[in-house]
């Protein structure tokens, strides 16, 4: 390995990559940006948003935390960068879709089933945005896929207690949609509010912009048991 590959990758990029995008960010400069989807996923390095979505550069807003966690509207977590991400593409970005994005193998999810360093203390807080999703079971694959998830919902859930999402999603100007990515198969599993189950990209009707309404009358509650 060169003495700085990074360094290298980044004069690969400016020399080679950026000449062929030059144009659309120049646009992109000039106009602004106006990004049609808030992504809110996890940093996992195997979920990689742009391959999977084929998004072009200003279309995605990313957000993205360990377990792709929703905090609380009222604030009770402390400072959060991803609750000021969610009101600023809501409120001043105007996104008409929200996407929340966990995934297979996800360490956050089975960290909620084992030992978390004592000396992680904020990832042990933030962890708890995730604990309503635990099953009461050992954490076996299917266990832990349920649970990621049964995560999943629960982030939508929460995301209609921001008021300012909980307004447009009932007046049908933003889409919330529940993803559940297998790293292994390449496939977004979407989750169906009208059935309560995730539906594999290649099967679903849709990419989750199924009526929201219905879901929100059993507000605190996971349906994807
Ligand atoms: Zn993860």
């Amino acid at each position: 390995m060169p003495d700085d590959e990074l360094l290298l990758r980044l004069r690969r990029f400016h020399e080679h990559a950026f000449p062929q995008y030059r144009a659309q960010f120049r646009t992109l400069v000039e106009e602004g940006q106006h990004p049609t989807t808030l992504f809110i996923g996890c940093s996992d390095s195997r979920l990689v948003p742009y391959l999977l979505t084929g998004a072009p550069p200003g279309e995605l807003f990313l957000v993205r935390n360990v377990g792709a966690f929703v905090p609380p509207y009222d604030g009770s977590h402390g400072h959060h960068g991803t609750a000021a991400a969610i009101e600023f593409a809501v409120l001043n970005l105007q996104v008409s879709r929200i996407v929340v994005c966990g995934h297979s193998h996800c360490g956050a999810i089975k960290a909620l089933y084992g030992e978390v360093s004592p000396e992680a203390r904020n990832l042990q807080r933030w962890l708890d945005l995730g604990r309503e999703a635990v099953l009461p079971v050992q954490a076996g694959p299917e266990a832990l896929r349920r649970t990621e998830q049964r995560a999943v919902v629960l982030q939508l859930e929460r995301l209609m207690d921001y008021p300012m999402v909980r307004s447009r999603v009932e007046a049908g100007q933003l889409s919330l949609h529940g993803w559940h990515y297998v790293i292994e198969d390449g496939e977004v599993h979407v989750f169906d509010v009208q059935t309560g189950r995730f539906v594999a990209a290649s099967q679903a009707p849709h990419s989750g912009t199924g009526p929201y309404p219905p879901y929100v009358e059993h507000d605190g509650q996971v349906l994807v048991d």
